[in-house]
C-alpha cells in the first residue's frame, strides 16, 4: 500500500485523542447467493474481502481482546478489526467459518436463539462448531422482535432469555449485545446495564470508539452490492465519520 495512504504515527495520536480508541466493526449476516438481497454477500466476495484484511495486515479480534483494546488494558494491534455476524444463519459455519479458518481469523456471531433449528438457520451443534473454532457466541434477542415496540417485561425477557440459552448451550455467554434491527430505546438500554451487559451494538455507521456510550456502539454494515473498492472505502473511511 502507498505511504501517502498509511495514517502517520502523529495522525493516529490525534485521531485517538479526538475519538478515543477507535476500531472498525464490520457487520455481515448471510454469506450466500442471493443478488437481491443486500443483507446476504457472495462467498466469493467475503473470501475476497478476508484476503484483503490478510493482505494488508489488519488483527481480528475476539470479543474479549475487544472489550480490553477499548478499556485501554491491553495495547491495540496496528490495524484492528472486530468480524461480527448477526441472526445465526446456517452459512455461518457452513461457508464463512472455512474461510476464516484459511486465516485463523476469529469471529463473533449475535445469535437470536428463537431461530436455531429453522430451516437456513444454524442447529446448536453448529453453534457449538462455531463456538470450538474460536468463535464468541453473543445475545441478539431470543425471536428478533423490534425491541422498542415491546413492553419493558417482554424486552427484558428477549434480553436475558437470548443469553441465558446461549449459556445453558454453550455453558459461556458473551456480556455484550447487538440490537435486533439495530433499534433500541432508553428502556432497552436500563435493562442491559441492570443484567449486566458491558457492550451492546447498534447499525450507526462508523467506527465503535471508546469515547461512545458503551450500549451505542457504531458498526459498518457489509452489503451484498458492495464491490470490493466501495467496503474498502468504508472500511477505511467509516472512522473519519464517527
Ligand atoms: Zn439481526
Amino acid at each position: 500500500m502507498p505511504a501517502a495512504t498509511r495514517a502517520s504515527a502523529s495522525q493516529i495520536a490525534a485521531d485517538e485523542q479526538q475519538h478515543g480508541i477507535a476500531i472498525p466493526v464490520l457487520n455481515y449476516h448471510s454469506i450466500g447467493v442471493e443478488p437481491e438481497n443486500t443483507y446476504v454477500l457472495h462467498p466469493d466476495m467475503f473470501a475476497r474481502q478476508m484476503d484483503y484484511l490478510a493482505a494488508q495486515h489488519y488483527t481480528p479480534l475476539t470479543l474479549g481482546d475487544f472489550a480490553r483494546i477499548i478499556e485501554k488494558k491491553q495495547p491495540s494491534p496496528e490495524r484492528p478489526v472486530l468480524l461480527t455476524f448477526d441472526d445465526g444463519y446456517a452459512n455461518n459455519a457452513e461457508v464463512a467459518m472455512p474461510i476464516l479458518q484459511r486465516h485463523g481469523f476469529p469471529a463473533t456471531l449475535f445469535l437470536s436463539p428463537g431461530f436455531i433449528g429453522q430451516p437456513g438457520y444454524l442447529s446448536w451443534p453448529q453453534v457449538q462448531e462455531l463456538s470450538a473454532a474460536g468463535w464468541d457466541i453473543a445475545p441478539h434477542g431470543l425471536t428478533h422482535r423490534h425491541l422498542p415496540q415491546l413492553s419493558i417485561e417482554h424486552q427484558r425477557e428477549e434480553i436475558t432469555e437470548s443469553r441465558r440459552r446461549i449459556a445453558h448451550a454453550l455453558g459461556r455467554s458473551a456480556d455484550v449485545f447487538a440490537y435486533p434491527f439495530g433499534e433500541y430505546n432508553e428502556d432497552t438500554i436500563k435493562i442491559l446495564k441492570k443484567a449486566p451487559y458491558r457492550y451492546a451494538f447498534t447499525t450507526k455507521e462508523g467506527y465503535a470508539t471508546s469515547k461512545q456510550s458503551p450500549y451505542e456502539l457504531s458498526r459498518i454494515v457489509v452489503h451484498g452490492e458492495d464491490d470490493l473498492a466501495t467496503w474498502v472505502q468504508k472500511l477505511v473511511n467509516s472512522g473519519r465519520r464517527s
